[in-house]
């Protein structure tokens, strides 16, 4: 007998989005387990052990998101993470019942899995892609696959680049000119931590005016945003 096409799902919740263009929407979250990266600043460490999470079928959870958002009016939800193109082919069987049902769809994503990008891309609404500093993190350098990723995103598409104490202005500098280089109209957004990210420290004041100068040189529509969810106090 065929095994069913499953994902592991750590929570469904309702919530505000609190990053990005989309910041102050309400929208309900549909939170995938397990990731590709290690990120030092992660604030979902809960969301890394997929092994924890519960197993849904994608009519189940379906189900589940489409009846939080009839009760609670939302008409957006998120797919987010962990990484949720970890479950390209689970996000093929998901994606239709929730745009049959009206809803439009978010992909929250670290902008590294193209392969399973390019086989969902058509599927979803947004893209909030992540380009992951080297100095921000602690881990590698993804340049090559963030590049990759950029050139097969849908139009209504936004980066999001996350600032610590650690990140360096050459790093902020390479992420700008590849979004320049591959997609110069993108919505870009430097997102300082926030002290509930993680370990990770808020960079100063000063390297956040320097980085969003830098930015705004090269590209047209560049925000400095910092989280918004924690201090609404919601999740
Ligand atoms: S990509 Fe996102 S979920 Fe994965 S480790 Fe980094 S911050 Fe955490």
């Amino acid at each position: 007998m065929k095994t069913p096409l499953t994902a592991p799902i750590s929570e469904i919740f309702c919530s505000i989005q609190g990053e990005g263009l989309y910041m102050g929407q309400r929208q309900v979250f549909l939170r995938f387990a397990g990731c590709n990266l290690a990120c030092g600043y992660c604030d979902e460490p809960a969301a890394l052990d997929a092994a924890a999470a519960e197993p849904m079928t994608p009519g189940a959870a379906a189900a589940a998101v489409i009846k939080l958002a009839r009760a609670k009016k939302a008409k957006n939800v998120s797919l987010t993470g962990g990484e949720p193109l970890l479950r390209w082919e689970f996000i093929k069987a998901l994606a239709p019942l929730l745009r049959k049902a009206g809803l439009t769809l978010h992909l929250e994503t670290n902008g590294v899995l193209h392969r399973g990008l390019a086989a969902v891309k058509k599927l979803v609404d947004v893209v909030a892609m992540d380009i992951k500093l080297p100095s921000s993190t602690g881990g590698k350098a993804r340049w090559a696959d963030h590049r990759k990723f950029l050139s097969c995103v849908p139009e209504k598409t936004f980066i999001k680049a996350v600032l610590t104490s650690k990140t360096s202005l050459a790093d902020v500098k390479r992420a700008v000119s590849l979004a320049a280089a591959v997609r110069p109209g993108v919505p870009f957004f430097l997102q300082p931590a926030t002290a509930r990210r993680g370990k990770a420290r808020a960079p100063s004041a000063k390297f956040v005016l320097e980085a969003g100068c830098l930015a705004s040189a090269r590209l047209g529509r560049v925000k400095v945003l910092p989280q918004q969810h924690p201090l609404w106090g919601v999740k």
